[in-house]
């Protein structure tokens, strides 16, 4: 029986496209959460030759050709400190990571979707202030109406996260795939608890 982990090993040597490098800042946090700051084994490799890197950590491949031959790094720091931005991008993840994969009304995790709070044909703009989740069926029920005129409450004001609210949000949602050399840069509480 072949255990998923030397699976995941020989995938990464046949295909090194799946190498990618976990990128941290000169302060050794992650550059991003959300998204993950990964970046492709080659840009992980011309950045260590550019000397803007140091490598933290390596996987067990390694990549040859006429002028290189190197293990494959897994995790880079940044030589140059990089400031971090204060807000996350609104992307439909961060929206749903945000409001905890739960939709607002019922608290259903089933088939999410997004509502507008004040509905567009009233002039609802797409904004953190004014989408929320919702699951199918409260966002049929309510239709295009606010949640005062459909009677429907909110179990939370949508807001627009910092980077930092909706990074602690996260340790409750870690990616699904985590190469075992990038724990040690990440706090996912689930991982520390099991
Ligand atoms: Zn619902």
């Amino acid at each position: 029986m072949i255990h998923a982990s030397e699976f995941e090993a020989a995938e990464r040597a046949r295909h090194p496209e799946n190498c990618p490098a976990l990128v941290l800042n000169a302060d050794y946090t992650p550059l991003s959460y959300y998204p993950l700051s990964l970046w492709p084994w080659q840009a992980a490799i011309k950045a260590v030759f550019l000397e803007k890197v140091d490598i933290v950590e390596n996987y067990e491949q390694r990549v040859h050709s006429p002028s290189v031959d190197m293990q494959i790094p897994s995790v880079i720091a940044l030589k140059q400190y990089v400031k971090p931005s204060e807000y996350p991008a609104f992307t439909r993840f961060n929206l749903f990571l945000r409001d905890k994969f739960q939709c607002v009304y019922c608290g259903s995790e089933e088939n999410l979707t997004f509502d507008h709070v004040i509905p567009r044909r009233l002039g609802g703009i797409t904004s953190w202030e004014n989408v929320a989740t919702a699951c199918l069926k409260c966002n049929l029920k309510k239709g295009g109406r606010t949640p005062e005129q459909a009677h429907m409450q909110m179990s939370m004001k949508p807001i627009r996260p910092t980077s930092w609210q909706l990074q602690d949000r996260g340790r409750s949602f870690p990616p699904n795939h985590l190469h075992e050399t990038w724990m040690d840069w990440l706090y996912w509480d689930i991982e520390l608890e099991s």
